[in-house]
């Protein structure tokens, strides 16, 4: 795959999958932004690695995908570098799993308003510049806990996930027929994200998975990369599963 001359913004991705999105996007020629929102030594060494091996332009930005002043100072600051964004990753989430009984409405909207505010905020914003090139893609990183893996402990996560969904499509419809909006729905993903989980809960969802194991950040990467690519380019508004065969 070559993206040599596109520009791609990752959200989050000082670490964990979006760190892993933007290794691809370098290692297959592509300028990269790297986005992080208090990790700046992560992100600054993920930019050493990728500028060293892959001699590509990068940025690291600081912004929080939530507040739309935020991601305004972000597009400008993008703008005075780059002329366009051809590929924006909204990959920025969160998750504060707790018991049922402990569910806040404080928690619940802080994890609406990163995981699907910050994603509408962000394409909102990037799709100016791809509807005046007229191409672009957006690829929004959900889950499968937004369509049918569903945890009492993360209700607040799966329904900003299923609203991913949803943003996913009406965006298809409302940047069509320029750019191409779709949605990947990983299970579970060895990250930081799930790092409290103990190896015997890992254990048991395992013996769920048809693949008997879990995924890897490069494992979604992929198929990132390839959404973005010339070859998937009549795919649009689709939500695709990358779970290793999640028995439902
Ligand atoms: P992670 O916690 O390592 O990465 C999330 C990133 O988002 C972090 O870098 C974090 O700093 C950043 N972030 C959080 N709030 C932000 C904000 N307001 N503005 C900007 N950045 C912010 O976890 P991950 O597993 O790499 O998660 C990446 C994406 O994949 C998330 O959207 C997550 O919901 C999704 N996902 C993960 C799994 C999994 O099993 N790990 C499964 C399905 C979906």
């Amino acid at each position: 795959m070559n993206f040599s001359g596109k520009t791609v913004l990752v959200t989050g991705s000082s670490r964990g999958i979006g760190a892993a999105i933007i290794k691809k996007f370098a290692s297959y020629g592509a300028n990269v932004i790297i986005n992080y929102i208090n990790d700046y030594d992560s992100a600054i060494k993920l930019e050493e690695e990728i500028r060293n091996k892959y001699k590509v332009k990068s940025l690291v930005i600081k912004c929080d995908v939530s507040e739309e002043q935020d991601v305004k100072r972000m597009f400008h600051e993008i703008e005075q570098v780059f002329h366009s964004i051809d590929v924006l990753v909204n990959n920025a989430g969160i998750a504060i799993d707790t018991t049922f009984d402990d569910k806040s409405v404080e928690n619940f909207k802080r994890i609406l308003d990163v995981n699907l505010i910050g994603t509408f905020l962000v394409s909102k914003y990037a799709s100016k510049y791809m509807l005046k090139e007229k191409c672009g893609k957006i690829i929004n990183i959900a889950s499968t806990n937004g369509i049918d893996t569903l945890y009492p402990e993360s209700l607040d996560y799966d329904a900003s996930k299923a609203g991913v969904i949803s943003l996913t499509k009406n965006f298809a419809r409302a940047l069509a027929p320029y750019v191409n909006v779709n949605a990947i729905a990983p299970g579970w993903v060895y990250t930081d994200m799930n790092k409290e989980i103990s190896e015997e809960e890992m254990d048991a969802y395992k013996k769920d998975i048809l693949l008997n194991r879990i995924g890897t950040p490069e494992e979604i990467a992929n198929v990132v990369a390839f959404l973005a690519s010339e070859e998937a380019k009549y795919i649009n508004s689709e939500i695709i599963r990358v779970d290793g065969g999640e028995l439902k």
